[in-house]
């Protein structure tokens, strides 16, 4: 399905968030555009007007933590999760929203379900895979993992979407979406779909998603990355409140 073939939403106010803290932002909403869902980033409460739904990205859980508190959007998520806004982590954001966290404090603790991070081990032991979830695609949907947790079980009213071997990869409440992996650097649009549906919106499209017209760069026509901005950017130094100089986030 070509993305000039993909039909803008039909009905449902609002729009869907993008946590902008940290990690893989742009690949999202470029996901999201390519729905015809209406997307913007979200780095303070006044952003959080009028969103339907929030995807809390992959990255790294501790850094995003730290920034949530250091900011106090935690408190935000919590309030807007309890007036209806659906909430979708993938990776780190799944980690994010865990009730139980092996071996550590839970952070925002909005979905029944124990996690434990980094659990196929290192960096290295990063992969990807395919799996057929037939209430979201009538064909196998590619699956990329990083440093991915592993979803260890899931308590009352949480449903599993996706069970592989020893681990739940993807799981959902009525209010929370999670999947341990990374759609957004996929071609296929078959999460993104199906998590605007859930926050009420109607994308066209069919069931088997796959947007020919993506590639692993997409994202950067939102992201504006060229040699020459990166040359120019401010050092992080003077971006970012004092007190987060010289610290090393744990786990990486
Ligand atoms: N390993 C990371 C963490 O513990 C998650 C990695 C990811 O989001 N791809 O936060």
């Amino acid at each position: 399905m070509s993305r000039a073939e993909l039909k803008p939403p039909i009905a449902a106010g609002g729009m869907i968030g993008v946590l902008d803290l940290q990690g893989d932002v742009c690949e999202h909403l470029d996901h999201l555009g390519r729905l015809g869902v209406a997307a913007r980033p979200v780095k303070q409460a006044e952003d959080f007007e009028g969103l339907a739904g929030l995807i809390l990205p992959g990255g790294e859980s501790t850094c995003l933590a730290r920034l949530l508190q250091i900011f106090d959007i935690d408190k935000v998520i919590i309030r807007k999760f309890h007036e209806g806004v659906k909430l979708w982590g993938t990776c780190a954001g799944a980690i994010l929203l865990a009730k139980s966290l092996t071996g550590e404090t839970p952070h925002l603790g909005l979905i029944d379900i124990e996690v434990e991070r980094n659990g196929f081990g290192s960096q290295l032991d990063s992969f990807a895979s395919e799996a057929s979830i037939p209430k979201l695609s009538q064909t196998p949907i590619p699956l990329t993992f990083i440093r991915a947790p592993k979803i260890l079980s899931v308590g009352e009213g949480v449903d599993v979407l996706l069970r592989m071997g020893d681990f739940i990869a993807a799981a959902e409440s009525p209010g929370v979406l999670v999947t341990i992996f990374h759609p957004e650097l996929t071609p296929s649009l078959a999460f993104h779909r199906y998590f605007a549906r859930k926050c009420g919106f109607r994308p066209g499209g069919e069931e088997t998603a796959i947007d020919p017209s993506w590639d692993k760069t997409s994202w950067m026509r939102l992201a504006r990355i060229t040699p020459m901005d990166r040359r120019s950017a401010e050092p992080l130094a003077k971006v970012l409140p004092q007190e987060m100089d010289h610290e090393t986030p744990e786990g990486i």
